[in-house]
């Protein structure tokens, strides 16, 4: 089969399609036809390569994928083929304490299918059946491959971990990019007051769209300062951060008495300065999030699958050009998810 894949961390160029050795599912596997893959900052991380993560080479990345299931393994009941499915990429041992707890996300063993083990930005993917979800019919396939990371990682980072409730006024950073999207449709279902930043106008324009109350270009204006000004000096109840070093002292400032900040990554890096005196003197929460529990994929992609939430679509390669859909995540250009297709599949 044909595969997205590198032999080497480092730039762009490390990139490769080409053939890749057949596998076959085991007992608790699914076999699936690839229809779309998805991008997440998490492939740029993981191709450059990441501290204590030493991945077998060559590695297939990708975390989002959706395609037909073409065969299973005996001990799978909930997939037969043709079934349709999207990935979910968070993998647990079901064994440890927290797994034995019920939170999944918690696992200390747990993994990212495309991060830690093999991706499935490839032809065929076999993937464990507890990392697939069912895809309805009329769900298109690139809106099946860009949804699940990204909207179960804001679904969780605002409704569970941060209970996000109606009328708190929330501040999304970052609005263009893929859980950037995410949040600010989440949050404006929630009822919120929804507050934006992103770098350009047209960006603006489009978190407008999508459920923004208020935009703050971040280029021209300092975010902190301007939410001071807009909420009469008071600040935000919460504010969603997966930017990091650049935004995290802005974010802490944006915050009103008791706020909280919501984090799962740090595109820009992860560690900012931090004024104590800030957190404990205004009573401010910091909460961790990660991925999300097969509970909440479900409740969130019914949203997805339902149309209330709509994955956009920023621009779509074949994946012989995955390298240039990386480009356009590392510069920052457009809004909302970059897709691969098979190129054998790949109609322009
Ligand atoms: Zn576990």
């Amino acid at each position: 089969m044909k595969a997205v894949q590198f032999s080497d961390h480092g730039d762009r160029d490390v990139i490769e399609y080409g053939d890749y050795e057949d596998v076959e599912p085991g007992r608790d596997e699914v076999r699936v036809e690839m229809r779309a893959g998805a991008l997440n900052h998490l492939d740029i991380w993981t191709r450059r390569g990441l501290p204590g993560i030493n991945l077998e080479m060559p590695h297939i990345p990708g975390s989002d994928g959706a395609g037909v299931v073409e065969s299973t393994g005996n001990g799978v009941s909930r997939f037969e083929p043709g079934d349709r499915v999207a990935v979910s990429a968070g993998v647990s041992c079901g064994e440890c304490e927290f797994c034995r707890d019920g939170d999944l996300t918690l696992c200390v063993n747990y993994h990212i299918i495309g991060e830690h083990v093999r991706g499935v930005h490839s032809e065929y993917a076999v993937v464990p059946a507890e990392n697939l979800v069912a895809v309805p019919e009329h769900v298109d396939w690139e809106t099946a491959a860009a949804a699940p990371l990204v909207f179960q990682t804001a679904w969780r980072m605002l409704i569970d971990r941060g209970e996000l409730e109606a009328g708190e006024s929330v501040l999304v950073l970052g609005a263009s990019g893929g859980v950037g999207h995410a949040a600010v449709q989440i949050a404006d279902y929630a009822g919120a007051e929804v507050y934006a930043t992103a770098s350009s106008d047209e960006k603006l324009e489009y978190a407008r769209e999508i459920g923004a109350d208020h935009v703050i270009n971040y280029e021209e204006e300092n975010f902190a300062a301007e939410i001071r000004e807009r909420t009469g000096n008071r600040g935000v109840d919460m504010v969603v951060d997966h930017v990091g070093a650049t935004t995290w002292q802005n974010s802490l400032k944006s915050l009103a008495k008791g706020g909280r900040v919501v984090t799962c990554g740090a595109t820009t890096g992860p560690t900012p300065e931090t004024n104590i005196n800030r957190i404990f003197w205004n009573q401010l929460q910091v909460i961790g999030s990660t991925m999300a529990t097969p509970g909440q994929v479900d409740d969130v992609l019914e949203l997805v699958w339902d149309g209330t939430f709509e994955p956009r679509i920023r621009e779509v390669f074949p994946m012989s050009e995955t390298a240039d859909a990386h480009r356009l995540l590392e510069e920052r250009e457009g809004f909302g998810k970059v897709v691969v297709i098979p190129d054998e599949r790949y109609d322009g």
